[in-house]
């Protein structure tokens, strides 16, 4: 079957791709099973491991200027985006894990009172990778990086709305030259796929990245024959400003925290908690900077805002809003469909900020996944503790004050696995990154998040003085 791919900045289509049915999963399993049972990859030498993925991340960065703008066609993010985060980005974590591996991989022993024990970290084996469509290119090479660098073969879905960069590193890999069956990618419906693709028996390990829902529907699956799992899941994250914040910071990494990729990620800060004293002077500067939030066509420099994904996206994104907007949450801004003629075509949106909004509506609660915050005022810090964490995700938060001591504090009592102190939404190869609660388990990144993708084995070899251990006496014979 044929699908389109849209580019979401005008509606029209980019491309037509075959997608992959039952018969293409059953291949890619396959495939992948082969390479790790009876290939090389998993015995060849770390340095030529280490080769390979060095290949990749230099073919990532020869093609970078076209990589950047078939993400930036194809999801709608700011070409600014794509080219300054989301390639570069890319390249290096396979380049960070390249020059890890043998660190990470390294033999580590433990001497016993009677024994040595040898701990060994082994590939898992065969790992299916399901990436979602707001960061394609660089969710992909978080997972496939760590996954190869460890020894694993894989299985690569993107999100069929968003395939073009996954198939375009598809041609890197097959560049660099990597064994026969080491990497499959296909490109198909999650929906029609998951279940074959999640609860084979010939996979070991499935790493996720995607909202809560289909997390669920893939632990379901994976039941069936027990998996390792990784899930990346959703988000409602809190930003906490201060009375002593630098007010002007706080506002510009606000914007950032909400406004970059349209809102559409999962470490958004779409509830936003502002000290009584500063809340006025926050609310009003950071009103009209969002008001002056350029929207556009995802391809033009100039563009601060690009479209949403999908009409789809956009017709939940303003539901959310009306409904908000009965319930009484007070509109600030934004809240509509652009009148603009030149973005008729494509599925904007425009920057919107709530005041007002209480606990129990669906906008402070449920991830919208769109450029739509809560702004709320706090009293007391009990208070916004309590308010932060009220929630059924836990992924990020991020905290403006200058008073390094409160900080540290506030950061121990927010229930959130990522927490940033006067920044956001700084992510670094060398730092596990994840949530906890319905905002998932596992950790991408570091060694923690490599580490997720080899399984520990302890050989534990008996040092007895005189090589008799108990077991020789224990029946008395
Ligand atoms: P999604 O769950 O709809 O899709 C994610 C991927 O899962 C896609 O490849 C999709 O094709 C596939 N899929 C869909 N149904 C499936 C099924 N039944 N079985 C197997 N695979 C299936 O998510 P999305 O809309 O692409 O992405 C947005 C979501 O991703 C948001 O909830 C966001 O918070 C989350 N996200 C989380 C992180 C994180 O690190 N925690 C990062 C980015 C995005």
């Amino acid at each position: 079957m044929k699908q389109k791919i849209i580019n979401p900045s005008t509606d029209e289509v980019i491309t037509e791709l075959e997608l992959a049915g039952k018969k293409e999963v059953e291949s890619a399993i396959s495939s992948a099973r082969v390479a790790f049972d009876k290939g090389t990859w998993p015995a060849i030498s770390l340095k030529e491991r280490k080769n390979f993925l060095l290949k990749i991340s230099q073919g990532i960065l020869d093609k970078a200027g076209d990589l950047a703008k078939l993400e930036s066609l194809n999801t709608g993010k700011p070409i600014k985006e794509s080219t300054f985060m989301d390639i570069p980005s890319s390249a290096k974590t396979f380049e960070f894990f390249a020059n890890n591996l043998e660190k990470y991989l390294g033999p580590d022993t433990l001497k016993l009172q009677d024994a040595h024990c040898q701990l060994l970290r082994e590939p898992q084996g065969v790992v299916v990778l399901i990436v979602p469509w707001n960061y394609p290119l660089l969710i992909a090479s978080w997972k496939l990086a760590a996954a190869l660098a460890c020894g694993n073969t894989v299985v690569l879905k993107p999100s069929s709305l968003t395939p073009l960069t996954a198939l375009e590193l598809a041609k890197i890999i097959q560049e660099a030259d990597l064994p026969k069956g080491v990497v499959n990618i296909i490109n198909g419906s999650g929906a029609g796929l998951g279940e074959a693709l999640c609860s084979d028996k010939r996979v070991d390990m499935i790493s996720f990245t995607g909202s809560n829902a289909t997390g669920k529907q893939i632990i379901e699956y994976a039941s069936k024959n027990v998996k390792k799992l990784i899930m990346e899941l959703g988000g409602k994250s809190a930003s906490l400003i201060l009375k002593d914040a630098d007010l002007e910071l706080a506002v510009n990494g606000s914007l950032c925290s909400i406004f970059l990729n349209q809102g559409q990620m999962c470490t958004a800060m779409s509830r936003i908690f502002v000290k009584d004293d500063v809340y006025d002077k926050f609310i009003n500067d950071f009103t009209e900077k969002v008001k002056r939030i350029k929207l556009g066509d995802s391809l033009g420099y100039e563009t601060q805002m690009g479209p949403l994904i999908s009409d789809e996206q956009r017709k939940r994104v303003l539901e959310y809003v009306e409904k908000a907007k009965h319930q009484g949450a007070k509109l600030l801004c934004g809240g509509k469909i652009p009148d603009d003629p030149r973005l008729k075509n494509g599925f904007f949106f425009e920057p919107t900020v709530f005041s007002e909004v209480s606990p129990e509506m669906g906008i402070f609660q449920e991830e919208i996944f769109g450029p739509v915050v809560c702004v709320n005022k706090f009293s007391t810090l009990d208070e916004v503790i309590a308010l932060a964490n009220m929630s059924d995700f836990a992924l990020a938060s991020s905290i403006w004050t200058r008073d390094d001591a409160l900080a540290q504090d506030l950061a121990g009592k927010i229930n959130a696995g990522i927490i940033w102190i006067n920044t956001y939404g700084m992510f670094y190869n060398e730092v596990p990154y994840g949530g906890f609660k319905q905002s998932g388990f596992g950790k991408e990144l570091g060694k923690d998040g490599f580490l997720e993708y080899t399984r520990l084995k302890n050989i534990i070899i008996d040092k007895t003085k005189d090589s008799k251990p108990l077991v020789n006496y224990w029946y008395g014979f």
